[in-house]
């Protein structure tokens, strides 16, 4: 491509409204233009490093016999309401109506569609398993679209689903996707820490994210050192500790019973561990929750047998749409709200607002506790249960309890990890201390089980001919962000530097001059180049060298060859990568640069 006939659209000033360097570097670079809040157009140089993006993925996809599907972006409604997830799925899904009242769907994820799709395409065993993908528009209604592509409200996903007659089907699909996803990464030049959720072993649920590491992340990883242990935050686990009283000693059972104190304003735990002269360690903390979409049964639940459930749609998956919690935790630690929010099946918690706390404890806010708390069912952490001898809120304004035993003086509706694990915490599987960094999701793998298939209905018949249910799997990465993300992790000062096998442009020519000698040189290696069937662009633009050089070195071409009539009969050979300069003879230019290229995408792709 010469660029006279092409657009370049660089910028020489940092865009301020960017704040990372992809963003900066894909206005900057012309890879892509704001349209919206949100939404993005690609620019021609960008789009080519996007479609190679999309096409590695979809090699590997490929090469483990997912087959490629196209599904309409817009769907109907009807779809979303067999699955349940017509209400719990939020504010997120944009919905449409058209001219006939007719509810509409603009896809945010398409485990809908393809689990209509293939409802209606399945009758026998004999077909499964089925893996079907597609790459394709989404549309998320993000609260907070930031960082460029890296999370828009339109965006490109590949997005991938299996069907299995069997758990071991699953299992073996799974780990097919966890080695392709490993390859697509690896081919795209970037450096992914996956994070299992589960401990690793085969069967049973699982799921693993790949993670790419950012200062910007929205997700925190926590990491162990010695065995190799990483778990998004949400999902992390960490060894028990023993809780301790002020001098450092374990915490020991009292036969006290539990007695009201006086705590007049005392209502932070810093306040209340001065006046009391005691450790945080040895409060429970209570905290409010509004849970919102609960799929949880609460009908045994205390407080809750007026609930509002909700139990459209035949029956599946009833919920409610607002319930409240009270979640008690160690003093030091603090509340997970996504492991919260898994716990009781929910699509959100949120702490519940003064007036419900009121309305909840019978106090001012600061005086939770679980003991005699009947309103609420209460979700204690873990850690409560290990506590002895502790102090509580005493759901009366200025009113704490102490000497509470946990068992004795109250029992939680439910047990379990709502910690959020920290850096220093222990590893379950070692011992060692956890470190942390901070990182964003570019793919994820997912045991689905039978969620969908049996709320929507999808059997087939088995070998003996009875109707059975298909378990699944769900599989995406975002092409957008991969590409974010490459850049990220590959760029400098003066811009990025594509790793070969995504590059809009393998090898550009800067003639100094477009004339004479210089400008017959820069075309016969230009069209040597193009025989080989490298992608090649010839910068015969009417600019300053430096002008050139500035740009090609900011679009991040790999390999660059400038001819100069200083160094005719031979030209300089130089790679993004390197500040290596080496002078070659014009007539072996291309063939040099072509050796280059193969290398790299040799090194990517092996
Ligand atoms: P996140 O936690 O970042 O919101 P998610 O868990 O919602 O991600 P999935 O539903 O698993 O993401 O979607 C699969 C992939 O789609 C993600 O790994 C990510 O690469 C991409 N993705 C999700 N949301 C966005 C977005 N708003 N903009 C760009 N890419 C996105
Ligand atoms: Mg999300």
């Amino acid at each position: 491509m010469k660029v006279s006939e092409t657009m370049i659209s660089t910028l020489r000033e940092v865009p301020a409204e960017a704040v990372i360097a992809s963003h900066q570097l894909m206005l900057r670079a012309g890879i892509m233009r704001k349209l919206g809040n949100g939404l993005f157009a690609y620019l021609p140089f960008g789009l080519r490093a996007f479609r190679k993006v999309e096409n590695i993925i979809r090699e590997e996809m490929d090469n483990i016999g997912a087959m490629e599907f196209k599904q309409p972006v817009v769907v109907p409604g009807d779809i979303w309401k067999e699955s349940g997830r017509w209400e719990t799925m939020g504010p997120g899904m944009l919905k449409a109506v058209n001219r006939v009242d007719q509810e509409l769907v603009v896809s945010p994820t398409a485990e809908e569609a393809f689990t209509a799709i293939i409802r209606d395409e399945l009758s026998s065993y004999k077909q499964l398993p089925i893996v079907a993908y597609q790459i394709n528009t989404k549309y998320r209604d993000e609260i907070r679209p930031r960082y460029g592509v890296m999370r828009g409200r339109e965006f490109t996903m590949k997005d991938a689903y299996s069907f299995h007659t069997t758990q071991e089907s699953l299992d073996e699909t799974y780990e097919k996707f966890a080695k392709a996803y490993r390859k697509v990464f690896k081919r795209l030049g970037l450096s992914v820490i996956p994070v299992r959720a589960d401990s690793g072993a085969m069967g049973g649920s699982g799921s693993e994210e790949f993670m790419v590491e950012s200062v910007i992340g929205d997700d925190t990883l926590i990491l162990c050192p010695k065995c190799g242990y990483a778990a998004n935050t949400e999902k992390a686990a960490c060894a028990p500790d023993t809780p301790k009283t002020i001098d450092g000693t374990p915490q020991k059972a009292t036969d006290k019973p539990y007695n009201e104190i006086a705590t007049p304003n005392v209502k932070t735990i810093e306040q209340l561990t001065d006046f009391l002269k005691t450790t945080p360690q040895s409060f429970i903390k209570t905290l409010i929750y509004h849970v919102i979409n609960s799929e949880l049964d609460l009908s045994k639940a205390p407080g809750c047998a007026q609930l509002k459930r909700v139990t459209e749609n035949g029956g599946a998956n009833p919920y409610y749409p607002d319930s409240f919690f009270a979640v008690c935790i160690r003093g030091d630690l603090d509340v997970n709200e996504a492991k919260l929010a898994a716990l009781l099946k929910a699509s959100e918690v949120e702490l519940a607002s003064d007036t419900d706390v009121e309305r909840i404890t019978g106090a001012a806010v600061g005086f939770a506790g679980p003991v005699k708390l009947s309103t609420v069912p209460v979700v204690a952490d873990e850690t409560v249960m290990a506590m002895h001898d502790c102090i509580t809120g005493g759901l009366k304004t200025d009113v704490h309890f102490e000497h509470v035993e946990p068992n004795r003086d109250f029992t939680p509706y439910i047990t379990a990890d709502v910690r959020t694990v920290v850096a220093g915490d222990k590893c379950p599987h070692c011992g060692a201390e956890f470190y942390s960094k901070k990182g964003n999701e570019l793919g994820h793998i997912f045991k689905l089980g039978y969620k969908y298939t049996k709320t929507m209905n999808v059997t087939y018949l088995d070998e003996n001919g009875k109707q059975q249910i298909p378990t699944m799997g769900c599989y995406g990465i975002g092409v957008d962000r991969a590409l974010a993300s490459i850049i990220e992790e590959h760029h400098d000062d003066n811009g990025i530097i594509w790793p070969m096998s995504v590059a809009p442009y393998q090898v550009a020519i800067i003639p100094v001059k477009f004339e004479g000698a210089m400008k017959e040189n820069a075309l016969a290696i230009y069209e040597e180049l193009q025989k080989a069937g490298i992608e090649v662009l010839l910068d015969d633009r009417n600019e300053r060298p430096g002008v050139k050089f500035k740009d090609i070195d900011l679009l991040g071409i790999p390999v660059r060859i400038v001819v100069g009539d200083k160094n005719l009969p031979n030209v300089e050979l130089k790679c993004r990568n390197s500040s290596e300069m080496q002078l070659v003879p014009a007539k072996d230019a291309a063939a040099k640069a072509a050796e280059i290229v193969k290398a790299e995408l040799a090194k990517l792709n092996g």
